[in-house]
């Protein structure tokens, strides 16, 4: 799965497919840009300093958010060195037309160790998962083959309840990731924030889905065609982070989070400059992102962060 997910990212326009929450709304990036902007101010304002979004997709986020950053918090701006972890090399370049000056990389190992602000949105799931079944009294692991989905027995026992034929999905990608920046932020200090969407809890269930031409399609299908996603463990990527010693904040509901950081406020404000149809288009973004029912309850934002971090908006 980890093959088909970056095969299709480098060859297909993922956002022909689904539309992501800096797409719907400049107000997403630029809120987020704030919250760096405030770490860093709560982390003495180090320089230099590494801001690092991991998967930036079109670079639309990093771009809202710099434009935000070099209005209200210049010093932190100008002490700062973006750097862009994407595989795909059609989603680069697009990133590079948007984003003046970057350097690119392939994963956060060869991102200076430097004091660090990151920010990952729709990062975490479309990294790789494992499926495990609950077969009697022990697991096995299924597999995509030609013939469908085998089922082989497994060594790996996830530590949770499920009955008959329940299914658990582990992404060790995204706790190694998680193990890494908690590392990081120890050794340098800093702090991480991804936006994803999954249970707050661990849980047991098939979420693994793929889309393809907006619209679902079969997870068996050529990996290149389509999108393949699944929800997002917060408590094995806060579990995975501590473990190293750094401190976890959240998941607080994307709503809610968005809501503390100004997201309607901010909106109302843009939109008051802007003709009635416009300005009724952003409230709708707003609303999109914000409400329950829509991406407010769904997606969580999380963040790894150094011990001395005693502050962090939209945690509070
Ligand atoms: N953050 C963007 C894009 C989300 S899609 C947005 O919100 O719109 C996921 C992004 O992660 C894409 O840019 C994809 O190319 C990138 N990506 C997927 N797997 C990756 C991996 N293993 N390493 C680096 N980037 C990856």
């Amino acid at each position: 799965m980890a093959r088909a997910s970056a095969a299709y990212y480098a060859t297909r326009d993922p956002f022909a497919d689904f539309t992501t929450a800096p797409e719907i709304s400049q107000v997403f990036g630029e809120l987020l840009g704030l919250w760096a902007a405030v770490t860093w101010q709560s982390l003495g304002s180090p320089a230099p300093v590494s801001f690092v979004e991991a998967g930036p997709g079109r670079g639309t986020l990093m771009a809202d958010a710099l434009r935000a950053i070099g209005r209200a918090v210049p010093a932190f701006g100008a002490a700062a060195t973006v750097h862009l972890i994407e595989t795909s090399p059609r989603l680069r370049a697009e990133q590079r037309q948007r984003i003046a000056a970057a350097v690119w990389h392939d994963s956060i190992d060869t991102v200076p160790e430097t004091p660090m602000i990151l920010l990952g949105n729709e990062f975490l799931d479309a990294l790789p998962i494992r499926q495990f079944v609950r077969r009697g009294s022990g697991w096995t692991e299924r597999f995509v083959s030609p013939q469908g989905w085998i089922e082989e027995p497994s060594d790996y026992h996830p530590a949770i309840d499920a009955a008959e034929g329940g299914i658990f999905e582990r992404r060790e990608a995204a706790e190694t990731l998680a193990a890494g920046i908690a590392a990081r932020v120890v050794r340098h200090r800093g702090a991480a924030l991804f936006l994803d969407y999954g249970p707050e809890r661990s849980q047991t269930g098939d979420s693994l889905q793929a889309i393809a031409g907006g619209r679902p399609a079969d997870p068996l299908g050529p990996p290149s065609e389509a999108d393949l996603t699944a929800h997002v463990d917060f408590a094995a990527f806060g579990a995975a982070a501590r473990a190293v010693g750094a401190q976890v904040w959240g998941p607080v509901a994307q709503g809610l989070f968005l809501a503390r950081l100004g997201l309607f406020r901010r909106t109302n404000q843009l939109a008051r400059h802007r003709q009635p149809r416009e300005a009724a288009a952003m409230m709708e973004g707003a609303r999109r992102l914000g409400e329950p029912d829509r991406m407010g309850r769904l997606f969580k934002a999380i963040a790894l962060v150094s011990p001395d971090i005693e502050v962090l908006p939209g945690f509070e």
